[in-house]
């Protein structure tokens, strides 16, 4: 009998800051505080900041647009401007997903 154990690759995991639940950090989308102050969607996973994560599902977009998680991960308070850009990329990912769901 051989005691090798599997070589897992280690995926590292990442929290949603609405729903706290974790999910490999691929799976997630970062919002990063920049070093500017701004706030913002980081489809790159790699810009300089602070992050923070969010899970795909809309309802915790919803939450965190509206809502303090930003706040409170980022330690910011989050401007309307900044709230409005979350929300625009919601809407986007809403419109995307009436096409997905309707594809048949
Ligand atoms: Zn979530």
């Amino acid at each position: 009998m051989t005691a090798k154990k599997g070589r897992r690759k280690h995926i590292p995991q990442r929290t949603c800051v609405v729903c706290r639940r974790t999910f490999p950090k691929r799976e997630l989308n970062r919002i990063i505080r920049s070093p500017e102050g701004d706030v913002r969607y980081d489809p790159t996973g790699k810009a300089a900041g602070r992050g923070a994560y969010l899970c795909n599902d809309l309802a915790c977009w919803e939450k965190a647009v509206t809502g303090n998680f930003l706040d409170r991960a980022l330690k910011i308070k989050l401007t309307p401007a900044h709230r409005a850009a979350l929300q625009a990329e919601l809407e986007r990912r809403k419109a995307q997903q009436d096409q997905t769901s309707d594809n048949g």
